[in-house]
């Protein structure tokens, strides 16, 4: 049987060869969840011998990577927010960045509004991400979350059920245009919208490409067209000093600001991500 250092070493050139980044910490990764241990506990066991059973699965997992499917999806969860979510490929990997909108969304929560009920609605939910931070983290919200594809809502149920939020959040399979047709209004819209413009997303990676569903990632036009829809929507949908708040794509923090101004919001802010990108655009209507 091959010890857990020759099954690394081993996986970590195989990645390599086939250009996936960090081929060493993907393969501690795929591995500690196999031996259900964390990634640094391997260092602690690097001489144990792994089963073959243990060794089946693993070469099954390293051969999806190599393949460039996201370790995400092979996992079957991501950590977003300090909370552990179940994805698979009919979602959006939640990203990093989206963390910043939830922290800025969290900060806007306390300081806007001070005593009871918030209503929220989360445009294109996803894995549900988004919705559930917030209520994890604010417990005086309410939250409808939407989105058009069927198998995100049931993911994101499914998520919302495994931390015990589901009571405060409810998910509604649409078109998010469809609830212009009600009369409910919101204290707050947030949304990480498609952004990728048609032309961009051919250049994405293989992980993106290949994997993730192509109605989250693009809007099929120029990129904008989620920010222009969105807004319209939303000052007719908002409660009086409601807030919108975005999150954007690279180079694209401006021409999202001028379509908030367009849409009459006042007190527009933008905030950066740790990489010094604008990722974050708000705005307030009367
Ligand atoms: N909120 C998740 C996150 O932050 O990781 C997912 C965001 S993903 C970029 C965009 C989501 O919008 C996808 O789940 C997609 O299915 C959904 N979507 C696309 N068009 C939509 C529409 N017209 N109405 C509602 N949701 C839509
Ligand atoms: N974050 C995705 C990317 O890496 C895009 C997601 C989105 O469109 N909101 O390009």
């Amino acid at each position: 049987m091959p010890t857990i250092l020759e099954l690394i070493n081993l996986s970590t050139g195989y990645l390599e060869k086939k250009g996936i980044e960090s081929p060493r910490i993907n393969s501690e990764l795929l591995l500690a969840d196999i031996l259900s241990c964390k990634r640094l506990d391997l260092y602690l066991f690097f001489d144990k011998p792994v089963s073959e059973g243990e060794v089946n699965v693993y070469r099954n997992y390293i051969s999806r990577r190599a393949n460039n499917e996201p370790l995400q999806y092979i996992l079957g969860k991501v950590d977003f927010y300090g909370t552990i979510l179940s994805v698979d490929k009919s979602v959006l990997i939640p990203r990093q960045e989206t963390e910043i909108l939830v922290e800025k969304t969290l900060e806007f929560l306390k300081n806007d509004f001070n005593s009871g009920e918030i209503k929220i609605l989360d445009i294109g939910t996803g894995s549900g991400n988004i919705a559930i931070s917030l209520i994890l983290n604010c417990k005086n919200c309410i939250i409808d979350a939407v989105d058009v594809s069927q198998h995100a809502i049931a993911v994101a149920s499914k998520n919302a059920n495994k931390n015990n939020v589901q009571d405060k959040i409810n998910f509604i399979k649409d078109d998010f245009r469809e609830l212009a047709k009600s009369d409910f209004k919101y204290n707050l819209i947030i949304s990480n919208p498609p952004y990728v413009a048609e032309e961009e997303y051919l250049t994405l990676q293989k992980e993106i490409l290949n994997f993730e569903p192509k109605e989250a990632v693009t809007d099929f036009k120029n990129g904008l067209s989620f920010y222009e829809d969105i807004s319209a929507f939303a000052k007719n949908k908002l409660l009086e000093n409601g807030r919108l708040i975005f999150e954007v794509g690279i180079n694209q923090a401006d021409a999202v600001k001028s379509i908030l101004e367009k849409n009459n919001f006042f007190d527009i802010k933008m905030f950066k991500d740790y990489n010094n990108i604008y990722r974050v655009v708000t705005g307030v209507i009367k």
